[in-house]
């Protein structure tokens, strides 16, 4: 037998370059290589092409070109509009809020701050993932000069109320960053409308290249730079720009925002497909994230009395790519925070399985996972002594 077919649904750890993004990017490798702060030619050309994706960004987001900046990806854009924002507005004030279920590019820079002397309040979110828009206000203070709360979140797929959100920080006079690394392509933005004064974006999560990203800085927005050198993105962002990533970005996100619903409808169909097939051949699970408000190809089940990881490996020898919100071969026996967050006992949060599902997949796919999925956790509870006395004990009827 040869090796299986790999049946990729990890889309929220990365995707794959699509290859209309390569080919566009390919001529900026080899022919027009030019750096964009000369002036000869092929340099103006280099430059020509950049504010061309500043625009597809722009177009993207609602925002205008020049409030558009590329970066490294999502974890410098993070890290840029909450030290940026945080060490610019020092003077009115020490306070910023965000919440427990946070990417690490965003909790570990708040932790960093508050040994610079800010004052971080984590919120909590209800059992679906969710922020309260009221207990957001609640926590506003004088002191308070940013709010960062993500779009949609990568473990769990929960989509915040971010309009709502904005609202409330536009009210209070306090700067709003989104973290929307994962919402590009899955749910229409607009940075107007929804009162973002900062977002982040990754290319690479929406079938671009890695290693570049971009960050929404609305008109006026007082942020220090973070990265200092030369005098690119206005000032703003030193280091020669990343060309062939720049353009590969521009093309990546007018394709992923070009027909979002008909995208979501697909991928959503699937992913229910997957759910539902789940549900019926397995017992003894536990749904995580929001029923309705999540993202379309997100699903995330958890299987009581598993581990995630040796769940992963039998994937894996069937060729399934997915992850888990356990972390026990990484040497910390704690669960993922957003498992936590949601109040999950952490023998739940360990059983954890979440599958991505993007353009790479097929019903095909799905019905393969509903093939392997219930022998792979049967197998592994029929290894699990405590599984075993549970439903000798009448707490489960399988
Ligand atoms: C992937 C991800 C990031 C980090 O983006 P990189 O481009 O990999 O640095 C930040 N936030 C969220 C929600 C993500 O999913």
């Amino acid at each position: 037998m040869g090796k299986p077919r790999i049946i990729y649904m990890d889309h929220a750890a990365t995707t794959y370059t699509h290859p209309e993004v390569v080919n566009a990017m390919l001529p900026y490798y080899t022919e027009h290589f030019g750096n964009p702060s000369s002036i000869y030619t092929i340099a103006r050309n280099s430059k020509k092409v950049i504010e061309a994706a500043r625009v597809q960004v722009a177009k993207a987001l609602g925002g205008d070109a020049e409030e558009i900046y590329f970066t490294s990806g999502g974890s410098e854009s993070d890290n840029w509009a909450i030290k940026g924002v945080a060490f610019a507005n020092r003077k009115r004030g020490n306070h910023i809020i965000t919440t427990k279920i946070e990417h690490h590019a965003v909790l570990h820079t708040c932790q960093f701050l508050e040994k610079e002397g800010f004052r971080i309040t984590y919120l909590p979110v209800d059992q679906y993932g969710l922020v309260d828009p009221a207990e957001l206000e609640k926590a506003i203070t004088d002191q308070t000069i940013l709010i960062s709360i993500m779009y949609a979140n990568n473990e769990i797929g929960t989509i915040e109320p971010i309009a709502e959100l904005g609202a409330i920080a536009r009210k209070h006079k306090v700067y709003f960053h989104t973290d929307a690394v994962q919402a590009i392509g899955n749910v229409p933005i607009d940075v107007k409308v929804q009162n973002i004064d900062l977002l982040s974006l990754s290319a690479h999560k929406f079938y671009g290249p890695k290693g570049v990203g971009a960050l929404y800085i609305k008109k006026g927005v007082q942020i220090e730079n973070l990265i200092h050198g030369g005098g690119q993105e206005h000032k703003r962002r030193a280091g020669t720009e990343n060309i062939a990533g720049i353009v590969g970005l521009g093309k990546a996100i007018e394709r992923a925002t070009a027909d979002i619903v008909g995208h979501s409808v697909k991928i959503k169909a699937l992913r229910d497909r997957l759910l539902k097939g789940v549900i019926e051949k397995i017992p003894d699970i536990r749904i995580n994230g929001h029923p309705e408000r999540r993202l379309p190809g997100n699903f995330n089940v958890s299987f009581e009395f598993i581990e995630g990881e040796s769940m992963l490996l039998w994937l894996d020898d069937a060729g399934i790519c997915g992850s888990t919100g356990s972390a026990c071969t990484s040497g910390s026996l704690e669960p993922s925070h957003v498992m936590l967050a949601i109040g999950l006992p952490p023998e739940v949060a360990h059983g954890s399985l979440r599958l991505t599902l993007g353009d790479a997949n097929t019903e095909q796919d799905i019905d393969t996972v509903l093939e392997v999925l219930p022998k792979v956790v049967s197998r592994l509870r029929d290894m699990s002594p405590l599984y075993q006395k549970a439903v000798k004990n009448g707490e489960y009827n399988v």
